[in-house]
């Protein structure tokens, strides 16, 4: 199998699963609990959370352990909202968030919330201008991410920080797609607030962490006595472990980003060279080493994952799927893509796996497969 789903996920690493295998085993006791094994279990959670931060470049008590980006996203938003002043109720979201948090807005909007969208250009970058636009002495925090999962699209987080912060408001950045693939450091990146997600640099799923910089007004949104009471629940250790030890893993990300930025281009100006009709979105924009999201003429995304499936290569469209089917991609209608060209996006993420071998493949048996059907599509227009 040629897996460039890396964006959905990645396979944990052996490192991370023998960390893992290693807490259940030994360390299985709760951490809270006053006994032996459980100050074992204490010491083991914290001996990971100096890992995580060091690794993180924060200090340990900035780290709230959660399940995963999606409750990370909602506990900064719901949290740092509640301990806002009540003059400043207002929240910006970037329109090109994560489904999920896009659905966290709908529902702070439905109870009354006022929530306003930051847009993006037609290249898939923030509109700045708009942004700054949208600033006021309302506003209680801004939540963009660093990188679109499915674009690949760095933002300008820096920028939008200083906006925020220059408006009085916090900042909130979902790094999800960041951490892992380039150099990250908490304490100079501009946020008051960063989220991340382990399964998406080898380490386990159902596993993350909100970075909260020290200092920070912030209700949170689990009672619990744990994660010194900012997220209740008896501590996922095994798991937790197994992020940490993701981390350490994580070797020199500028050698690996250049690797995957080199195979990437390949890939797409190979693609563009076998079938002129293949669209690359974003293609001169700065963007995240291993992402290309196209479209090979108007073919619909199923025909082209079908091909792909016949060649044993998992990639995914770049839609979201609903019960009645699927819709076209909110980052791309944000984009201005017409809704014909959005059903076709395809995305194929590179990561560690990759090599030139799977690019090669690719190259050599995709393009006899699609060609047909792209001049069956060209004749019936
Ligand atoms: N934010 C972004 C940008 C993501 O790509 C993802 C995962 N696709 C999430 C949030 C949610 O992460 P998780 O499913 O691990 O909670």
């Amino acid at each position: 199998m040629i897996y460039l789903d890396h964006n959905a996920t990645t396979p944990p690493a052996p490192a991370v699963v023998q960390a893992m295998v290693h807490t259940m085993r030994g360390t299985w006791a709760n951490p809270s609990s006053q006994h032996g094994p459980g100050q074992d279990a204490k010491r083991a959670l914290g001996a990971a959370r100096s890992t995580v931060a060091n690794r993180l470049g924060c200090k340990p008590v900035e780290v709230i352990f959660t399940s995963g980006a999606t409750e990370s996203n909602q506990m900064a938003v719901r949290g740092l909202l509640a301990a806002a002043a009540p003059t400043r109720q207002r929240v910006l979201f970037s329109s090109v968030e994560h489904s999920a948090h896009l659905r966290l807005a709908r529902a702070l909007a439905a109870i009354g919330v006022q929530v306003d969208y930051l847009p993006v250009l037609p290249n898939g970058k923030l509109d700045l201008v708009a942004a700054a636009g949208l600033m006021g002495p309302d506003v209680a925090l801004v939540s963009l991410m660093a990188a679109n999962n499915e674009t690949g699209v760095l933002m300008p987080t820096q920028e939008v920080a200083h906006l925020a912060h220059a408006a009085g408001a916090l900042f909130h950045m979902d790094a999800t797609q960041w951490i892992g693939k380039l150099a990250f450091d908490f304490a100079s990146c501009g946020a008051d607030a960063v989220s991340l997600s382990a399964h998406k640099f080898h380490g386990p799923k159902g596993v993350g962490a909100l970075l909260l910089r020290q200092g920070t007004a912030f209700v949170p949104q689990t009672p619990g006595s744990q994660e010194r009471a900012r997220r209740g629940g008896t501590e996922n250790l095994p798991a937790i472990a197994g992020m940490a030890a993701a981390l350490e893993l994580l070797g020199n990300v500028a050698d690996e980003a250049q690797r995957l930025s080199a195979l990437r281009d390949a890939l797409e100006t190979g693609l563009q060279q076998a079938l002129p009709q293949t669209h690359v979105w974003c293609q001169n924009v700065d963007r995240l080493p291993g992402t290309s999201y196209l479209r090979f003429g108007q073919l619909s995304v199923d025909v082209v994952l079908q091909r792909l499936e016949r060649l044993s290569v998992a990639a995914s469209s770049g839609a979201a799927c609903s019960s009645t089917g699927t819709d076209p991609s909110h980052v791309l209608a944000a984009m201005g893509v017409a809704e014909m060209d959005a059903l076709a996006a395809v995305r194929l993420s590179l990561g560690s796996t990759t090599t030139v071998t799977d690019v090669n493949t690719v190259l050599k048996q995709l393009p006899p497969l699609l060609a047909p059907v792209l001049v069956q599509e060209l004749t019936t227009i």
